[in-house]
């Protein structure tokens, strides 16, 4: 069976990490809009170098571009799908409910996570990650245990956000109250909401989203 789900939440809610290990779980497929606008930039692309500044400020980049991104993704099919940090705006909301009818996928759950903005202040601002392997780090939670070496792969190209500083965090902020916000109200009248704590724990936080989720083992696992 397939799973498609969203995560839900305010910049440093823990979306990447919890998208990550569905990945390694489940085998489910992250579609991270941020990951790919992030991507196209750093190639070069006209449509990267638009985004760039967009992104650097901490504004959302226009709906006609992530939609195009996710709609490229979307014949890619497997256990199907993690979306993260998409949708933001009811307009993209909207374009993927049609998208997934399009093309006979179901929703199953929008995994709203709930954190505090004292706590993403904290998080982000100390926030950086592998370039090589894309495991998380933080400057006080959780640094590497060598300095400047990728605990998981070795690797010494440990990056930070060009946006994770507080002026750009403030517009992100303000973003997600604007303009995603109204989601959580959408996915609870469409009955898909499913809110866990974002502040607990990472594994049990994963915990909680497994109770969501149909159980894995109807997924071929061969035991
Ligand atoms: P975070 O959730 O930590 O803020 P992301 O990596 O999801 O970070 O996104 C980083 C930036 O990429 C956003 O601030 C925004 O500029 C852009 N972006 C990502 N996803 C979208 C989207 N669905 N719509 C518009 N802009 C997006
Ligand atoms: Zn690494």
């Amino acid at each position: 069976m397939t799973i498609n789900i969203i995560l839900l939440g305010p910049p440093g809610a823990g979306k990447g990490t919890q998208a990550r290990k569905l990945v390694d779980d489940r085998g489910l497929v992250q579609l991270s809009t941020g990951d790919m606008l992030r991507a196209a930039r750093s190639s070069g692309t006209e449509m990267g170098k638009r985004v760039a500044e967009v992104m650097d400020r901490g504004q959302l980049v226009t709906d006609e571009i992530v939609i195009g991104l996710i709609r490229e993704k979307l014949s890619e099919g497997g256990n199907g799908f993690i979306f993260d940090g998409f949708p933001r705006t009811l307009a993209q909301a909207d374009a993927l409910g049609h998208l997934l009818d399009e093309t006979g996928m179901v929703l199953d759950a929008v995994i709203e996570m709930q954190v505090d903005d004292q706590a993403l202040v904290r998080r982000i601002t100390g926030r950086y990650t592998c370039g090589n392997c894309g495991e998380v780090y933080h400057d006080d939670t959780k640094p590497t245990r060598r300095a400047g070496v990728c605990d998981v792969c070795g690797s010494t190209d440990l990056r930070r956000r060009a946006d994770d500083n507080e002026d750009s965090l403030k517009t992100r902020l303000l973003e997600y109250y604007k303009k995603t916000s109204p989601l959580i109200g959408y996915y609870y009248a469409k009955g898909k909401l499913a809110p866990v704590d974002g502040l607990a724990e990472m594994d049990q936080v994963a915990a909680q989203i497994e109770g969501v989720l149909p159980v894995s083992s109807e997924i071929a696992t061969g035991t």
